[in-house]
């Protein structure tokens, strides 16, 4: 099944706006929720206003990030263990994460570890800089990522393990990625996953296309034979742009 997944980076910035956001993505993704699965996610505050939103809903919730340990003296810090039975997703890796915070490929991993053992379903964030694409290294970059990131994976995880393909120069510019250099992306990063966790678990792994994907530009990625869905920022925040973006994923999909 398809997944879209919204994620509201650090918005909106108070709760009744969360709330009606919430509320104007579910007025479409409930309609959808056999054929498509969408994920919110909220910043950590609002996570417990948006699960009552979207209760009963087959409308999923997830986290923007959480720490590798369970509990301790990690000022700051979010626990799988804490978001586990609130919510169904995880994002781990985003790139604002890593450049902004210095997160490594080491970090990503253990968080991955750590989120799964909780049974989350993880959304692995993966892309080269612009330096990387302009260089023509994108493949050897984004090859070393997933192996590092996937070095606590095995293939039990596979169901549960979503990588999205991010190239960090698309995210929140307005300058999509070529769909052909999506799809060649994703296809090479199906290739790392098998040689990681074996061929028939990579099958099961969900590759989404995440980058500056609106509701105009949104069928050329998920009509990529490769492409199990979309990974949403700027255009999420936006009830009527996110529904529209729902509405063609279900419509590529179902012709499928
Ligand atoms: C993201 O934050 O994962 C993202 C893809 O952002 P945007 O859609 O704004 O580029």
């Amino acid at each position: 099944m398809p997944l879209v997944a919204a994620n509201w980076k650090m918005n909106p910035t108070n709760l009744d706006d969360a709330l009606d956001l919430a509320r104007g993505i579910l007025s479409v993704a409930r309609g959808h929720a056999s054929s498509i699965e969408v994920a919110i996610m909220p910043p950590f505050p609002w996570l417990v206003g948006v699960s009552e939103v979207l209760d009963g809903s087959g409308v999923k919730l997830g986290a923007q990030d959480c720490f590798w340990e369970m509990k301790g003296a990690y000022t700051g810090e979010v626990s799988p263990a804490m978001i586990q039975g609130l919510c169904q997703w995880v994002i781990v890796g985003h790139s604002e994460r890593r450049v902004y915070l210095g997160e490594t490929d080491e970090m990503v991993a253990k968080k991955t570890a750590a989120a799964l053992s909780c049974e989350l379903g993880v959304i692995m964030c993966v892309g080269e800089l612009a330096d990387h694409y302009d260089a023509g290294t994108s493949d050897q970059v984004v090859t070393a990522q997933v192996k590092a990131d996937l070095a606590n994976c095995s293939a039990d995880d596979s169901a549960r393990l979503v990588i999205a393909y991010e190239p960090v120069w698309a995210i929140g510019t307005g300058k999509s990625a070529d769909p052909e250099h999506a799809y060649k992306t994703m296809r090479l990063i199906r290739k790392v996953v098998a040689e990681m966790i074996g061929a028939g678990a990579a099958r099961k792994v969900r590759i989404l296309y995440g980058g500056s994907v609106n509701s105009k530009n949104v069928q050329q990625y998920v009509e990529l034979p490769l492409c199990d869905g979309v990974l949403v920022g700027s255009a999420s925040l936006d009830a009527e742009e996110f529904q529209h973006i729902i509405k063609v994923t279900a419509e590529v999909y179902g012709h499928r």
